[in-house]
């Protein structure tokens, strides 16, 4: 249990924006990002893990998660390999994933959760207006269809909601997900410096 990835989680609905902090974060030294939909994606979608994400992506599902958790360790797992992730220099931004409580469970023997930025969106429709702009500039099928959007707030309120109350009360940091990027960006930076501070050297320094 010593060795876990030290590691904090971005959560919240789709659309609230993790992918676009989770990017920015991974960019500063000292953090690294990986998003679980994007391993999913880069995938040869004519292998057999391949078909699966789309046969469920596909109607907003989320993939079993037996094939999510083993993806996303061998994926870990690679990046540490290549050193693009480093463990004792990097602070882990996971980005859609624990995305139920079985999962969170299922990662307890991996991560060390230090805190969880809730990106807090209460206005659906413009969550839903984010997605169809995104699904048109990513070419992105889980979202260019209405009824798989909101198929996919359904999932989020009745499996991923609930890894809010697994954690203790006290990771949790709520971070309004309604102003623009950049400010978004500056309160999830509020929230995060301290954890990286308290947890890692100062990645160029050493000290
Ligand atoms: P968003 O960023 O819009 O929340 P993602 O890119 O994270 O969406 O995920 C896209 C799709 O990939 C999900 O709808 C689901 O089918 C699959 N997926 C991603 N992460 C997971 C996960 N942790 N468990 C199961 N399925 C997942």
């Amino acid at each position: 249990m010593a060795n876990r990835y030290k590691t904090i989680l971005l959560f919240g609905a789709p659309g609230a924006g993790k992918g676009t902090q989770g990017k920015i974060l991974g960019k500063i030294p000292g953090f690294f990002h990986q998003a679980c939909g994007d391993v999913f994606r880069a995938l040869d979608m004519t292998s057999d893990l391949g078909k699966k994400f789309v046969e469920y992506s596909s109607k907003g599902l989320l993939v079993p998660d037996d094939l999510t958790i083993e993806m996303w360790r061998s994926n870990i797992n690679a990046q540490t390999v290549l050193s693009l992730y480093k463990p004792h220099e990097d602070l882990l931004v996971l980005d859609g994933i624990p995305r139920n409580v079985a999962q969170a469970k299922a990662m307890e023997e991996y991560i060390e959760v230090l805190e969880v930025i809730h990106l807090v969106c209460p206005d659906l429709d413009k969550m839903v207006a984010r997605m169809r702009r995104r699904a048109l500039k990513e070419n992105r099928i889980d979202d260019a269809d209405e009824r798989v959007i909101r198929r996919r707030f359904e999932v989020y309120d009745r499996e991923t909601k609930p890894v809010l109350e697994y954690y203790e009360a006290s990771l949790i940091k709520n971070v309004d997900a309604m102003g623009s990027p950049s400010s978004v960006l500056q309160h999830v930076l509020e929230v995060v410096v301290p954890v990286q501070d308290g947890h890692f050297k100062n990645p160029l320094s050493g000290v």
